[in-house]
């Protein structure tokens, strides 16, 4: 099932999209309150042609930060290494963890804000994400399948001189209008487990990440159950799982984004999201 939050006359409502319609879901105007029920049995409204509504980013205002991998495709590794030595190149038997402030979700045809007065680095990363279905603590590689909700894609578009310079990737990723998400969830049946989906962007056009969620170097069965570890991972919490090399600091000379530029993720069976940097 493919679950959409989006705008229609003015109000929010959460439905789920089959052809080229959705049928929004009876008193549910946010996607949380999806999280948990039995999606089969929930009552819907009317339908609505697809192209009639505004799609939002599937969760506007996530509760948690996001949770991201760095340097999670080994192809990505390498090319953040060539750029920047000092901040990127490390021998590596665990994951990379950090964090990403959303306050807001870009809509998935929304606009990148690029923040030039305090960037001339702007990047783009797509990424498979994930959304915890239920509060995860000590999980087990086999079992956790049970506590993904399901997938979307994440543009972490990050200000590489700000990452580089302040060491913790933190403020550099999360400036306001830094993370689109969307098109939609993809509920975690639709798909195999650990999905093996195509991943690539574009810019202006032009194929810059073309790779497959397959070769993540740390999985979501891995992902899920090294982090329940010690720390309860709440439902509803998105975790993005790193982005494929092709990025604008992977190419000699550097291809950082400009205003004006379109930059587009897409993933297999999730869609792509569209966004403008202005
Ligand atoms: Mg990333």
């Amino acid at each position: 099932m493919k679950l959409y939050t989006y705008s229609y006359n003015g109000c929010t409502y959460v439905g789920k999209g089959e052809n080229k319609y959705i049928f929004p879901f009876t008193g549910i105007s946010e996607m949380y309150e999806l999280i948990g029920q039995e999606l089969d049995k929930l009552p819907c409204g009317e339908a609505v042609p697809m192209s009639d509504v505004e799609l939002l980013s599937p969760i506007i205002s996530p509760k948690n930060d996001v949770i991201c991998l760095g340097i999670n495709y080994v192809e990505h590794g390498k090319e953040a290494a060539r750029y920047n030595k000092e901040a990127f190149l490390r021998e590596r038997p665990h994951a990379i963890y950090f964090s990403k402030r959303v306050n807001c979700a870009v809509s998935p045809n929304g606009n990148i804000e690029g923040h030039f007065d305090i960037t001339n680095k702007l990047d783009y990363e797509c990424e498979l994400a994930f959304i915890i279905s239920k509060d995860a603590k000590n999980v087990k590689k086999e079992d956790a399948y049970d506590y993904v909700f399901g997938y979307t894609i994440v543009n972490d578009v990050s200000a590489r001189d700000l990452q580089t310079n302040h060491k913790q990737w933190y403020f550099g990723k999360s400036l306001d209008g830094f993370t689109p998400i969307g098109p939609c969830i993809l509920t975690a049946d639709e798909t195999e487990f650990p999905p093996k989906l195509d991943i690539k962007s574009y810019v202006n056009g032009e194929l810059r990440q073309n790779s497959n969620t397959e070769y993540m170097v740390f999985d979501i069965p891995h992902i899920i159950s090294e982090l329940s570890q010690g720390m309860t991972l709440k439902a509803g919490t998105i975790i993005a799982t790193g982005t494929p090399s092709g990025v604008g600091m992977g190419f000699d000379p550097p291809k950082f984004l400009n205003a004006g530029d379109e930059v587009i993720c897409e993933i297999e069976k999730i869609g792509r999201i569209v966004n403008k940097v202005i």
